[in-house]
């Protein structure tokens, strides 16, 4: 290695940009090759070092976001979900609601694909660059409880600022208790006007009173929920079931 060289993996090394140290030679190569000018190699270099910057911030933001499986925009079949405008959705994936704590609430019956949506927007959150979190109702009832009986509840409620999206899937499959509706409450009254939340719930907002156990407590929740949110009421059959009749149907056939 001549000392030019030495000079441009040193600095590289120094910058942290360890594309830059792994590709500069091969660029600089093409670029004679091909008669780049100084301001082309230069764009080349810049150019695989962010996308790979990028690509792999994308990936720590998806691993800590704790999704429990991988959905995509691009793999829900809107064919089977009328209810559900395809412009909505494609404004949705921009993300755009995020930089304005903006919520999302999916509501409908099982199998519709409420969870599927979450994760899928969750999974768009995180390429844009906004670290996201994802757990069910019960899961964030927990981790909340916990905080609170260790006198951290402020602590935990400041800390998860830091994610612009918070995902609580499954409100509405087991009733809450007092203490429990009380942090699910706290967590909403928080992130109001600070940081966008999308919830999943199998209850009409009519039932919210029954899942929270308290009338005043669930109202004073929607209240600030859907203040400024994108409602999105699903409907029709379960694609689960859609799947196994599928099954089934072809089975049949055979
Ligand atoms: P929900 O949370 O409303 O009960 P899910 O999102 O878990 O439903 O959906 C159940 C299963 O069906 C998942 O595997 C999901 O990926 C799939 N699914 C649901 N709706 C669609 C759809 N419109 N297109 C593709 N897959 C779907
Ligand atoms: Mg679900």
């Amino acid at each position: 290695m001549n000392s030019l060289e030495a000079t441009i993996e040193h600095l590289a090394r120094a910058m942290k940009m360890p594309t830059i140290r792994r590709t500069w030679k091969q660029l600089a190569g093409q670029a004679r090759d091909e008669g780049w000018s100084h301001e082309e190699y230069l764009a080349a270099v810049l150019q695989r070092q962010v996308a790979d910057r990028e690509a792999s911030g994308t990936a720590l933001r998806i691993a800590g976001a704790h999704f429990p499986s991988m959905k995509t925009v691009e793999d829900f079949n809107c064919d089977f979900q009328p209810s559900l405008r395809r412009d909505v959705l494609a404004h949705l994936a921009t993300t755009t609601f995020i930089p304005k704590a903006e919520n999302v609430i999916l509501l409908g019956p099982p199998g519709v694909g409420k969870t599927h949506l979450g994760i899928a927007l969750g999974v768009k959150a995180c390429q844009q660059g906004y670290p996201t979190l994802f757990d069910t109702a019960a899961g964030w009832v927990q981790r909340l409880a916990t905080a609170h009986h260790g006198g951290k509840l402020n602590d935990e409620l400041r800390r998860l600022k830091r994610y612009k999206l918070l995902i609580i899937d499954e409100v509405g499959y087991l009733p809450f208790d007092a203490e429990a509706a009380n942090l699910l409450f706290q967590l909403i009254a928080h992130r109001y006007e600070q940081g966008s939340v999308l919830v999943t719930s199998n209850m009409p907002f009519g039932r919210w009173g029954e899942v929270f156990g308290d009338d005043v407590v669930a109202s004073a929740m929607i209240d600030r929920l859907v203040h400024h949110a994108e409602v999105l009421s699903l409907a029709g059959d379960s694609y689960r079931v859609k799947n196994r009749q599928d099954l089934l149907r072809n089975a049949e056939q055979v």
